[in-house]
């Protein structure tokens, strides 16, 4: 039996067949999904995917929505620039393939944000077309299964898993396959503990032969991430609103909302240039959150402005939102949870 044979049979009994964008596989759903589930675990992005097809349920209804709604959607999941490339790309789709998902692996390569496995997995899973796919649990289970050595982020690594994947693709079934090769690496060949006497590859398995199948595939050359530091001002009034102001498209956390920085001045003195005036400041337990490429510990600061002078502020970009209602809005995680803690406390 081949690679192949042995993963659909294994799948036919314990693969997954009930997934919500497993239900009417269209291109754009397939799409939606795999984008979510590029650094997301299924059980968090289900009722996500639900949220956003009912309220997106054709690309079109994607491409005419406002970039905001979008966010707010997506608010929660992180790596919001997946959120800004989906939005672009059904722009794109609307535009130049006249609302209709494209098919051939070259154009859909050519919208933001989709790179060629995702590319090959959308157009697998839902029409079949054979293409081989290389995410990072796929990625995992071909290097054990070919003991392949090195780290897979590099070029002459990579291309060779991409040779193997390519080999293993079957002519015929692709959408069970490419279904079932990336739930063997979810389910089966984990990250830490391969279920080896579970894996329907474990009699050709190099990797289990050698004794230490998690030795495979080798790790990221390591290097420490860098920490950065920033104040985060909670500017709040007397009537439960807060200040919020949205960043540029680009770059960490672009378009989203958050709470203003105060570099290098004083709570007061940020305030008052913007004519704000304090009443009363107080610092909140320090939080980090990491980046793929750097921490950022946050030092919150609650600021209490007097009323009068909220009529009269100079912020552009800047605006007073009720609390309460923050969670509608597209935020970052840790920005939520200071939000959270706010309402709370008000
Ligand atoms: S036998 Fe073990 S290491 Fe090899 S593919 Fe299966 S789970 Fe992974």
């Amino acid at each position: 039996m081949s690679f192949a044979e042995r993963l659909l049979a294994w799948h036919d009994v314990h693969g997954r067949k009930d997934l919500p964008w497993q239900r009417d596989p269209t291109p754009y759903r397939v799409w939606v999904s795999e984008v979510m589930l590029q650094q997301t675990q299924v059980a968090t992005v289900i009722p996500y995917f639900e949220r956003f097809m009912a309220r997106f349920p054709a690309v079109a209804d994607l491409a005419a929505a406002p970039q905001d709604e979008v966010l707010a959607l997506w608010s929660g999941l992180g790596y919001y620039s997946r959120a800004r490339n989906l939005h672009r790309a059904a722009g794109l789709i609307a535009a130049q393939h006249g609302g209709v998902f494209p098919a051939t692996l070259e154009q859909v390569m050519e919208l933001p944000g989709v790179g060629r496995s995702t590319a090959g997995a959308i157009l697998a899973l839902s029409g079949g077309q054979r293409h081989p796919i290389l995410d990072g649990n796929v990625r995992r289970v071909l290097a054990r299964f070919h003991a392949v050595d090195g780290w897979p982020g590099q070029g002459e690594v990579e291309r060779l898993l991409w040779q193997k994947a390519e080999e293993h693709t079957p002519g015929a079934r692709v959408a069970q396959y490419t279904q079932a090769v990336m739930d063997l690496g979810a389910t089966l060949c984990t990250r830490s503990r391969p279920r080896c006497g579970d894996c329907p590859q474990a009699v050709e398995c190099a990797a289990r032969a050698s004794g230490d199948p998690a030795r495979y595939p080798a790790p990221r050359p390591r290097k420490t991430l860098p920490e950065r530091q920033a104040v985060f001002l909670l500017v709040t009034n007397g009537r439960g609103e807060v200040l919020l102001e949205r960043r540029p498209p680009s770059g960490i956390w672009g378009g989203l909302w958050t709470l203003p920085e105060a570099g290098d001045q004083s709570a007061a003195q940020w305030c008052g240039r913007r004519g704000l005036t304090v009443l009363e400041e107080t610092d909140w337990p320090a939080l980090r959150h990491t980046f793929s490429h750097f921490h950022l510990d946050i030092s919150p600061r609650h600021v209490r402005v007097s009323d009068a002078a909220t009529a009269v502020m100079e912020a552009p970009g800047a605006v007073w939102y009720k609390t309460q209602l923050c969670d509608q809005l597209g935020l970052p995680a840790p920005i939520k949870r200071l939000l959270v803690q706010l309402a709370r406390d008000q």
